[in-house]
C-alpha cells in the first residue's frame, strides 16, 4: 500500500510541475449508482490536492455525451458498470490505452481490457438465490436453469438489461452459441413471471413467494443482509439461500465496475492517479465496506456482509472474451423470446 500510494502521490506531482496554470482537476463521468461511492472521491481529493468534477448519468447518457463532445470532451475518466458498457466505450474509440505499471501490478490481466483502454476495479459475483422453505434442490449450475423441474419457478432481469447480457456472453464464451441458445429457450420456459425490475426485486419475489428461484448479483443481498430491507422481513431474508453456482467447473459468474482514460482527457495524468487510486488498498477495500462488492485486487479484506457470503471458486475467464461476445449475446436472448 506504501509503494502504491507513493507512486500515486508521484504521479500527482509529477502532474502539478508540469505547469503551473493547470488546474489540479478531475472530470469523472460516472455512471456507478451507489451514494457510497462519495468516499472514494473525498479521499483522492484529501490525498492527492486533484479536486474531483462529478457528471453523473447512466451509462448510454454518459457515452451518447462523450461522443457528442467529441475532441472537446472535458471527460477525463469514465466510470461505470459492466463489462458491456465499457467495451462499447472502447469500440466507439471514447477511451485510450494507459500504461501504469501500478495498473499492471494490482489488476489481475484478466480483468484488464487486452489494450489497456479500460480496467476492473470491483467486482460482484451474479449468483442463484432460492427459498429454503420451498425448494429441496437447488440448482448447482447455471445450466440447470434450464431443467424442467424449475417450470415456472425462475425470476430473472430481462434482456435488456447488461448484468443478463453479460452473463450470456460469459456462456457463450464458454459453451458456444448454440448450447446457449437452447439453454436460453428452456429458461424462458421455466420463469415465473415476465422479466421485471432491478436485482432486488428477484430477492423481494422470493420473498413474496412469487419465485422460487432468482438470479441476482451478490451485493444486493449482502446489502439487504448487512442494513435490512423496507420490503423484506427478517425472518423472508433469513429463508433465501444461495447457490454459488458450477463451483466444479467454470466457477462463478462475476460482473464488473470499472473504467478507463477518456481519449481526449484534458488532465490525463490526473486520470491516470485516480485509476490508480481505485486500486490502492484504501480504495479497494471501501468497494467492498461501502458497496458490499468483491474488490478487484488479490487479497484485499473483504467486508463482514461480504465476507457471510462464503468462499467460492469464482469464473476468471478474461473480460475481453466476455466483450467479445456480447452481440451474440442480445441474438440469443432475442432468439428466445426473453423479453
Ligand atoms: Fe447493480
Amino acid at each position: 500500500m506504501t509503494r502504491t500510494l507513493a507512486a500515486l502521490l508521484g504521479t500527482a506531482i509529477a502532474a502539478s510541475t508540469l505547469t503551473a496554470a493547470q488546474a489540479q482537476e478531475l472530470n469523472l463521468y460516472s455512471s456507478r449508482h451507489y451514494d457510497t461511492d462519495e468516499r472514494l472521491y473525498s479521499d483522492f481529493t484529501e490525498l492527492t490536492g486533484i479536486t474531483i468534477n462529478r457528471i453523473e448519468g447512466n451509462a448510454d447518457e454518459l457515452i451518447a455525451r462523450m461522443e457528442a463532445e467529441g475532441e472537446n470532451s472535458p471527460a477525463d475518466v469514465f466510470l461505470t458498470v459492466d463489462t458491456v458498457r465499457l467495451a462499447r466505450a472502447a469500440s466507439l474509440g471514447l477511451l485510450q490505452s494507459v500504461e501504469s505499471a501500478v495498473l499492471e501490478a494490482r489488476i489481475p490481466a484478466y480483468l484488464q481490457d487486452d489494450d489497456n483502454q479500460w480496467f476492473a476495479f470491483s467486482q460482484r459475483a451474479r449468483i442463484l438465490f432460492y427459498d429454503k422453505t420451498d425448494v429441496e434442490n437447488p440448482p448447482l449450475t447455471y445450466q440447470d436453469l434450464a431443467s424442467p423441474e424449475y417450470a415456472g419457478q425462475i425470476c430473472i432481469r430481462s434482456s435488456t438489461n447488461v448484468y443478463t447480457q453479460n452473463i450470456t456472453a460469459a456462456l457463450i464464451a464458454h459453451l458456444g452459441a448454440d448450447a446457449v441458445a437452447d439453454w436460453a429457450e428452456a429458461v424462458v420456459g421455466n420463469f415465473a413471471r415476465a422479466p421485471q425490475g432491478g436485482d432486488t426485486d428477484q430477492l423481494r419475489g422470493i420473498a413474496s413467494g412469487e419465485c422460487d428461484i432468482a438470479m441476482s448479483n451478490t451485493y444486493y443481498y449482502a446489502r439487504a443482509f448487512r442494513r435490512g430491507d423496507d420490503q423484506m422481513t427478517p425472518e423472508q431474508l433469513e429463508n433465501i439461500g444461495w447457490v454459488f453456482p458450477n463451483q466444479n467447473d467454470i466457477g462463478a459468474h462475476m460482473n464488473i465496475s470499472g473504467g478507463g482514460v477518456a481519449t481526449h482527457a484534458p488532465n490525463r495524468d490526473n486520470a491516470i492517479a485516480f485509476l490508480e487510486y481505485l486500486a490502492s488498498d484504501q480504495a479497494q477495500e471501501y468497494f467492498s465496506a461501502g458497496n458490499d462488492e468483491y474488490p478487484a485486487v488479490p487479497g484485499v479484506a473483504l467486508s463482514p456482509s461480504v465476507a457471510h457470503l462464503g468462499i467460492f471458486r469464482p469464473d476468471t475467464i478474461d473480460l475481453s472474451d466476455i466483450a467479445e461476445n456480447v452481440d451474440a449475446a442480445v441474438e440469443v436472448l432475442n432468439g428466445a423470446g426473453w423479453e
